[in-house]
């Protein structure tokens, strides 16, 4: 049995173009074969790794059809044999693809996201120690009914906290609500933090493809008018604080919750959005009484994603309710 591994470029693929062209900047071109070759200690790993090159993209290039599509490979993967599952791609939207694949993934397998803030051209840099730390984690039977997992700078993360927060360092990803779920060092894997598992959700990619959810960030002296949920099936906003929208905000919002779900986040990057303390106008409590559905911890992104996966899979509010509420 050994570890599939799956690539689709990001930094962790970059290499320069030619020393004359662009003044040396780099680009996602590295196959799944040149990644390996440059980790060492991987033949420690004991199981070997069987590579499958799906693209060489930055992340932003990624979408919901393409994670869906990797999902479905993987499953294969597993399904003849791989004890777990590593994909490398940019670290931008790993935030946003790991969690929409844990909401997908149906199997105890470990699914292992990477990727690397240095490129393979920079001295020191991080591709092949995540690469290795990933791989080992996909190996690791303490990792098995974890869901997806994404393991950079040594420390395991649960796709459903994890966050990039930072633009540039090799510690750009942490967990705020819940810290790191385990580490690896020497080759062990520890696991000291479990994660709420939902039931993996089934979804038609033509349903997914077709599912539009808006979001919008407010902002001070934010305009109501600047809130554009046209063709949107359902939407986010992410508020200020523990869940508050200027109050110019709150009978906008009501009326568009009339007609789709609207999901209540906050744009500060920890904690929950709160459901019974502040009685203003464009508060929590007014928001959720004028139909919003409170996102709980979900940060807005991750909110997002949760919201297109069920409204694709034909959830109606209830049960978009329900799932925001576990
Ligand atoms: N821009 C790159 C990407 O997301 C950054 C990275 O890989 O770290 O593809």
């Amino acid at each position: 049995m050994g570890v599939a591994l799956f690539t689709l470029g990001g930094t962790i693929a970059m290499a320069g173009h030619g020393p004359a062209k662009d003044g040396g900047t780099v680009v996602a071109r590295l196959s799944g074969a040149d990644l390996t070759a440059a980790v060492p200690g991987l033949a420690g790993l004991g199981v070997p790794l069987e590579v499958q090159d799906i693209e060489a993209v930055p992340s932003a290039q990624l979408s919901f059809a393409r994670i869906l599509d990797l999902v479905e490979r993987a499953s294969r993967a597993v399904r003849d044999g791989a004890c777990g599952v590593v994909v490398t791609q940019g670290t931008d939207t790993l935030e946003e693809t790991a969690f929409l694949a844990d909401l997908l993934w149906p199997h105890d397998e470990p699914f292992v996201m990477t990727g690397a803030m240095r490129n393979p051209t920079m001295a020191g840099p991080d591709g092949p120690a995540n690469l290795l730390a990933a791989a080992h984690v996909a190996a690791a039977p303490q990792a098995r009914g974890l869901g997806a997992l994404v393991v950079l700078n040594d420390e395991v993360h649960a796709a459903r906290w994890v966050r990039k927060t930072h633009s540039a360092s090799t510690r750009a990803f942490a967990s705020p609500n819940a810290g790191p779920i385990g580490y690896v060092y020497e080759g062990r894997v520890g696991v000291h933090g479990g994660v709420p598992r939902r039931k993996a959700i089934e979804v038609d990619a033509a349903a997914l493809a077709e599912t539009r959810v808006g979001l919008h960030t407010v902002v001070l002296d934010d305009d109501p008018s600047m809130v554009n949920a046209d063709g949107c099936d359902g939407f986010v906003v992410a508020g200020f604080g523990v869940g508050h929208v200027p109050a110019s905000f709150a009978p906008v919002l009501g009326e568009l919750a009339q007609r789709m779900p609207v999901v209540l986040t906050s744009r500060t990057g920890a904690g929950p959005v709160l459901r019974s303390t502040y009685g203003a106008v464009g508060s929590e409590t007014d928001l959720q009484r004028r139909g919003l559905i409170n996102g709980g911890m979900l940060d807005p992104w991750k909110a997002r994603v949760l919201l297109r996966v069920l409204l694709a899979s034909g959830a109606d509010r209830d049960a978009v309710a329900e799932a925001f509420a576990g």
